[in-house]
């Protein structure tokens, strides 16, 4: 077994060549807006600060947080300044299984366009248990971040994992976290979605790990990877990012198992418009009130 036996053909190949973050041709062709509507995270990542403003330009920032019904009326809005919008993308600002609002969104959104590519963000950590929820929601793409598939090098990065009911920190807790992500691969890949990985490359901590990565995540069904360059910050404040020959030499790796997606922005958690084009039409669609 190869473990390619796993991985069902994608059975939305053909929505997967409209989205701009799983195909670098749509990148410049076709939008997404990233709907904030997951307020919590049930892990601690020592990189990660959510953040509340309208200027930060990196994911886990947005201007707030959104209902499951607000969600829907603000894709209607985008849909009318940005038709090329084929993606709604749920993406934090805290992980979107930790709540109940993005699966919730997501089955509003699909109700009313089925034709919308609904695309879900996660830790992975509750990814095994709903991912028949997940498919059943309309969502057709799904990035998974896995920083590292070896407990030891996860536990530097996460400092704290929430699950029986506990936080639970270190090796044991970050086996945990590795063991459900995989997992949750494994169901959403046989499930017939569409799985990236995304890795944060933080240098002297995982920067030698991304190939066994690749080649895990491959083996557990993901069908697409993309390292996502450290933003120091939180308890990695004093850390350094990658330069762009320890970008390259990650990719290159990762290569050797999956495609590699080049373009990624590291968009905000609300970011709207065509990525590939720098259109951001967040501003437009958020700074005003909402109307009910
Ligand atoms: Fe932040 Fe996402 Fe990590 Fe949660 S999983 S701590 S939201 S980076
Ligand atoms: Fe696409 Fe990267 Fe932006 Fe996500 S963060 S929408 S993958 S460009």
């Amino acid at each position: 077994d190869d473990g390619k036996s796993k991985r069902e053909t994608p059975r939305y190949d053909h929505l997967v060549r409209k989205h701009p973050c799983f195909n670098g041709e749509a990148h410049v062709k076709f939008g997404r807006i990233h709907l904030p509507v997951s307020p919590a995270c049930n892990i601690q990542c020592r990189y990660c600060r959510r953040g509340y403003n309208k200027w930060e330009q990196r994911p886990g920032v947005s201007r707030g947080v959104l209902t499951p019904e607000e969600a829907l009326l603000t894709l209607e809005r985008a849909l009318e300044l940005c038709p090329e919008i084929t993606v709604a993308g749920i993406a934090g600002p805290g992980d979107t299984l930790a709540t109940d609002h993005a699966l919730e969104a997501f089955r509003l959104i699909h109700r009313r366009y089925p034709q919308i590519i609904n695309c879900l963000s996660t830790n992975g950590l509750l990814l095994a248990e709903k991912a028949e929820q997940i498919a059943q929601a309309g969502v057709v793409t799904l990035t998974v971040t896995v920083n590292a598939i070896d407990p030891v090098i996860a536990a530097q990065i996460y400092e704290e994992v929430r699950f029986d009911g506990k936080r639970q920190q270190g090796e044991a807790a970050a086996a945990h976290l590795i063991r459900a992500q995989l997992a949750g691969i494994e169901a959403a890949a046989r499930l017939g979605l569409s799985v990236k990985v995304n890795v944060v490359l933080i240098p002297g901590i995982n920067d030698g790990h991304i190939g066994e990565v690749a080649r895990v995540t491959d083996e557990a069904g993901a069908s697409n990877f993309n390292i996502i360059p450290l933003i120091p910050q939180y308890e990695f404040q004093n850390h350094r990012p990658p330069d762009c020959q320890e970008l390259q030499a990650a990719r290159e790796a990762a290569e050797t198992y999956l495609p590699v997606f080049r373009h990624c922005r590291h968009c905000r958690a609300d970011a709207c418009g065509i990525p590939g084009k720098g259109i951001d039409l967040a501003g437009q669609l958020y700074d005003r009130p909402m109307e009910t």
